[in-house]
């Protein structure tokens, strides 16, 4: 995967940091645009999955909109050049300031995620002499088949408005003078990769979709979230994820009346395979029933495995010996969770060979944090 020069600028870059691969990011990019602009779909990229400055910069440039979970999220997406006319704000604990300043800002929408936050919104608004746009967050009970941990979409979990407080929320609309509902939004969870998910989520916005009509609303947008995968297992084999298979379904599946506008909002999607994580081994720590590679890259960079015990392919790609060997790989952080994969057979390895960990774009620079009084992780390109 990685060419001969890129192992050899690697060789002589200090470990461990982040590659970002930016052809293949432009690639995804227009893969995804084409297949959703030929069925008219907007796209709004999820900032929270990855926003490394260089990133962000080629996603704004294909036109996508921005999809943001906090006010700092809704500053950097503007200051990136996002049309402010094409940022969305969702997430289920926005503060005043952060509403006040989505407001002056005029963003497109917020995506309201309780009875009690249309209320905030309104009143904040009123006091600034502005009308807010949103669309009502509603938690479809769908069952997304993925990993507890990133499952967002059933009644147990925190987000969006339930649909037995719909007629309250109906309510409380009517009583918000400074609120425009312009839409219904939907996201049921990450990675993914059974597509049988999104034709039930369909369904139900359909059905959602017709009882706000009948309730005499004019839904303009139906936003129906992010949540496709990427194959972690196989990242060269498929480097792009299948955007044409993913807008298929919405379009068969999801009734839209003329003028309609249908919302997605992708990141993991967009951004995981373009970017590994880079380190080096420090040690080979050879046990009497296991064999360690202890990394100079741990969970302070990637915390996938540690939160969600996340699989991450692991390649040795600089050892060039023809015997393998089975090894639990390891940071250096005081935390037993702090491992990228256990029973890995790799190439006999070495003090200093490098080890890149695939598909880390997406969820993985940006939850890098400074336990251990650890340094920010570095970020190199592709040239
Ligand atoms: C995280 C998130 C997304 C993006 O999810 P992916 O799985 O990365 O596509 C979209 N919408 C909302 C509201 C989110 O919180």
């Amino acid at each position: 995967m990685f060419s001969r020069n890129t192992i050899a600028r690697f060789q002589n870059t200090e470990t461990p940091f982040y590659y970002y691969d930016l052809n293949l990011l432009n690639e995804t990019l227009s893969s995804c645009k084409k297949a959703s602009d030929q069925y008219g779909f907007h796209v709004h990229y999820a900032l929270k999955a990855n926003f490394n400055q260089e990133v962000l910069k080629a996603i704004e440039k294909v036109g996508f909109g921005a999809d943001c979970v906090s006010g700092n999220e809704v500053k950097k997406a503007i200051e990136i050049g996002f049309d402010p006319g094409k940022v969305v704000f969702a997430g289920v604990g926005k503060s005043d300031k952060e509403i006040i300043s989505a407001l002056n800002n005029d963003i497109f929408c917020f995506n309201v995620e309780s009875v009690q936050e249309l209320g905030i919104i309104n009143e904040l608004a009123a006091g600034l002499g502005k009308s807010a746009r949103v669309a009502i967050r509603i938690n479809p009970n769908v069952d997304a088949h993925t990993h507890k941990y990133i499952t967002t979409g059933l009644e147990e979990n925190k987000f969006g408005i339930n649909q037995w407080e719909l007629n309250s929320c109906v309510e409380e609309l009517k009583k918000c003078q400074n609120l425009e509902l312009i839409g219904i939004h939907f996201h049921v969870g990450s990675q993914i990769t059974n597509l049988e998910v999104f034709r039930s989520l369909c369904l139900k916005v359909n059905e959602l979709s017709a009882w706000f009509e009948d309730h005499g609303f004019n839904l303009q947008i139906l936003n129906v979230g992010g949540g496709l995968g990427v194959d972690y297992q196989n990242p060269d084999e498929h480097p792009i994820t299948d955007f044409e298979a993913y807008f298929s379904i919405f379009d068969k599946f999801l009734e839209r009346r003329p003028g309609q506008e249908v919302h997605f909002e992708l990141g993991r999607a967009l951004v995981a395979q373009c970017g590994s994580l880079i380190s080096r081994i420090l040690y080979v720590k050879n046990g009497l029933k296991k064999n360690f590679l202890i990394l100079d890259a741990g969970m302070t960079e990637l915390m996938r495995p540690a939160l969600y015990q996340a699989y991450h392919k692991i390649e040795n790609i600089s050892s060039d010996s023809g015997q393998t060997v089975k090894y639990d790989v390891v940071g250096p952080i005081c935390e037993s969770t702090d491992c990228f994969g256990k029973e890995i057979e790799l190439p006999d390895s070495k003090r200093g060979d490098l080890i890149a960990i695939r598909t880390a774009g997406a969820y993985g620079e940006v939850m890098s944090s400074g336990y251990n009084l650890r340094e920010r992780v570095q970020s190199v390109y592709s040239e």
